[in-house]
């Protein structure tokens, strides 16, 4: 029987009781009050990016580089959240990617849903040896964020907001909404990667971990509910990877690219991701089909070989083209891109989505008639 770490048990289970029982007086004797939103709205954005751009695809993954103050802002903001230090967390982290769903595993989803979300952070961990986060304990802002990181998150947590506050005359106001309840809310946000993102969803990437993708939890998190294609590519920037799923945290870091501010954004090669998704549709058709006769999950694993390998030579070729274009982005290289990449790339675009179409289509058919009516 794991034995109760009281300190953060206690913390975890009185700060939303204290944000509910003080909220609540608050509200019943002012209402709510448009700058203690506002105050609310931007100190979340700001520390909850921090654990999503910075704790988490920054230090954990090293998906992309950035500006040596964006780290410095990721570092003080990232503490504001209590959720420890870069250290402990990208450790605990990687733990979690390398063992998922085993005992190894820090927040393993097979232990239950509230075992993931917040049981595994009430109990006594195994002391940590940081082993697997060597690369970061070389940073000397890194090693002074942990070994300052108590006084630090009190600060940025509390002292921040409470300072805020004073300078606009409503020091209660805003202690209350940008440090109380923003931590809590932050908490849970955080939290629901563990357990929602490990429940809640489909696996099109893939079928070995419990990781699933889902739009709801990528609209809680700050598009961390990608989780499937996460687990599967986690050294990519993006968790939503397709153009139009919801992932804030993505656009950010893009856009401090364009800014100069982040570079080296690391993409999964185009051909791996079609090939990560067809390898998985393609188990699910014939799991789906696995009572019926040799001779039709013979036949459903012809018709969708063929349109598969389309796809992935499509894929293979768009994604040349993509690195071709990310190589010559710049100065003269650019323009002699111009002459003949931008036509090769619209082809293979082209060519991509016509075999998708194919592909998507067949996959339909498969499903809706073949494997029913044969
Ligand atoms: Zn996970
Ligand atoms: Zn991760």
């Amino acid at each position: 029987m794991p034995r109760l770490n009281w300190i953060t048990a206690l913390f975890l289970v009185l700060t939303p009781i204290g944000a509910l029982v003080w909220g609540g007086l608050h509200v019943s004797a002012v209402g709510i009050r448009p700058a203690e939103v506002l105050v609310f709205l931007v100190y979340y954005s700001v520390t909850a990016v921090s654990i999503t751009a910075g704790y988490h695809r920054l230090f954990a993954h090293g998906a992309y580089d950035c500006r040596r103050f964006v780290k410095v802002v990721y570092l003080l903001c990232g503490a504001a959240t209590f959720q420890h230090s870069v250290l402990t967390w990208v450790s605990d982290h990687r733990h979690h990617h390398q063992h998922i769903d085993t005992d190894a595993d820090p927040y393993n989803i097979r232990r239950g849903f509230w075992w993931a979300h917040i049981g595994w952070l009430m109990v006594e961990q195994e002391p940590a040896d940081f082993s697997n986060v060597r690369d970061l304990s070389a940073d000397p802002l890194i090693r002074l964020q942990h070994r300052f990181y108590m006084p630090l998150a009190i600060f940025m947590s509390f002292g921040v907001p409470l300072g805020v506050g004073l300078v606009m005359g409503n020091p209660w106001g805003c202690l209350l909404w940008g440090g109380l309840i923003r931590t809590v809310v932050g908490h849970h946000a955080t939290f629901l990667v563990n357990s929602l993102a490990h429940t809640l969803g489909s696996k099109p990437y893939s079928r070995a971990v419990s990781a699933r993708d889902s739009v709801v939890t990528a609209v809680l998190t700050f598009g961390e509910g990608y989780h499937n294609f996460h687990h599967r590519f986690a050294t990519d920037y993006r968790n939503g990877v397709h153009r139009d799923q919801w992932d804030p945290t993505k656009w950010l870091i893009r856009g401090m690219a364009s800014i100069g501010w982040a570079w080296n954004l690391y993409r999964a090669p185009r051909e791996r991701i079609v090939a990560a998704r067809v390898e998985c549709e393609t188990q699910t058709l014939l799991d789906a089909c696995r009572d019926r006769s040799q001779h039709v999950i013979a036949a459903a694993r012809e018709r969708l070989a063929a349109v598969s390998a389309s796809l992935e030579a499509t894929a293979k070729r768009l994604g040349a083209a993509e690195r071709a274009r990310a190589r010559h982005a710049w100065g003269a290289a650019k323009r002699d891109y111009a002459k003949v990449g931008w036509s090769e790339l619209r082809a293979a675009r082209r060519d991509f989505r016509a075999a998708r179409r194919q592909w998507r289509a067949e996959l339909e058919t498969l499903r809706a008639t073949d494997l029913q009516s044969a």
